[in-house]
């Protein structure tokens, strides 16, 4: 894949991006250090191989193995914060002018963090980003996740701000195992409290479970790749604007769509629903969001125009306050009047 020309003066928008995920060799090596963690490696090369999916990834299972070594790094309230700052410190080197960061607080908590420890230390790397950013703090589908569910879903509630904190609530997890209609009485709860939500939905299960989804009343749906196998949950889509984030390398590692040349992302666009780009996971599929518009303009033709519309939708659809949506759209302007 070309890598993006790293002159060009690009501004990106990323809403689908794990904390877990977005963990580099060089912020891997630098989160060891600090709290005297000794890495399987300290070779780049062969940390990068360890942090990065590998090329034989059947399913979203298997892809989902990949987050061991990095979760080890991130169970102290040091290792969260100073995560929470160095990711952000790379999206501002990467031209990315604002992004949502996502968690869940119950994967921290294998060295005794509190699921409430765990959030305050994220809302410290917040304070000192380079750029805006908030957080969604996400559930998890699983065995036996519920209680730990509800404390999210609470903390969510009690941090929640319109701006520079905790934005949302999300669910992540193995989708083709957990269904989404099970976890109908947090959403339901979310709902009730004010609490935005977006859900993993769509990836590695069908269309139902974003009509699922947006039947729990979803303001946006994580990835919803595979909602064209129900023209009714695209038209849904379409009349209601929830926006779909979707991340193509991290559908293609997780065979969520077996044909990427059948890739949906630009009919969606085409059909008037509101798509977005994002990386899901930047450190583990080996990416970046200037890598990923790059691999939509080579392999499917978007255009400039489509890129902007991308970007436009993303602003709208991001889970931040009326202020900050402004600056996102002058800054899209300003970056792009002229090459467009
Ligand atoms: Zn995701």
């Amino acid at each position: 894949m070309k890598k993006q020309n790293s002159t060009a003066s690009e501004s990106w928008i990323e809403l689908h991006l794990h904390l877990d995920g977005a963990i580099t060799p060089e912020i891997a090596k630098k989160l060891a250090i600090l709290q005297n963690i000794e890495l399987p490696t300290q070779n780049t090369c062969e940390l990068q191989n360890l942090l990065q999916v590998p090329s034989n990834c059947q399913n979203l299972n298997d892809f989902l193995q990949c987050f061991a070594l990095p979760l080890t790094l991130l169970q102290t309230k040091i290792g969260i914060s100073e995560a929470v700052f160095l990711v952000a410190s790379a999206l501002e080197q990467q031209q990315v002018i604002y992004a949502e960061l996502r968690f869940a607080p119950q994967l921290h908590t294998q060295k005794g963090l509190s699921q409430e420890e765990i959030v305050l230390s994220a809302l410290e790397g917040v304070k000192r980003s380079p750029i805006p950013l908030n957080l969604i703090l996400c559930c998890m589908r699983g065995e036996n996740t519920h209680n730990a569910n509800l404390e999210t879903l609470c903390l969510a509630k009690k941090y929640l701000v319109a701006h520079g904190g905790v934005v949302a609530l999300d669910l992540a997890g193995a989708e083709g195992l957990y269904p989404t209609t099970a976890y109908q009485d947090i959403f339901a709860q979310a709902k009730q409290m004010q609490i935005p939500f977006t859900i993993h939905a769509g990836e590695a299960a069908g269309a139902d479970s974003v009509a699922t989804a947006l039947s729990f009343g979803a303001k946006r749906i994580g990835h919803g790749v595979r909602s064209f196998e129900n023209p009714a949950v695209l038209k849904q889509l379409q009349q209601s604007q929830v926006a779909l984030e979707m991340c193509p390398t991290s559908n293609r590692q997780t065979n969520a769509i077996h044909n990427m040349q059948q890739y949906p992302l630009i009919s969606y666009l085409n059909q008037g629903i509101c798509v977005t780009l994002n990386t899901d996971d930047m450190a583990i599929c080996g990416i970046t969001l200037a890598d990923e518009f790059c691999y939509m303009q080579e392999n499917f033709g978007l255009t400039d125009g489509q890129k902007l519309r991308l970007l436009q939708n993303a602003a709208n659809a991001a889970f931040t306050d009326e202020a900050t949506k402004r600056y996102l759209h002058q800054t899209l302007q300003t970056t792009y009047q002229t090459k467009i």
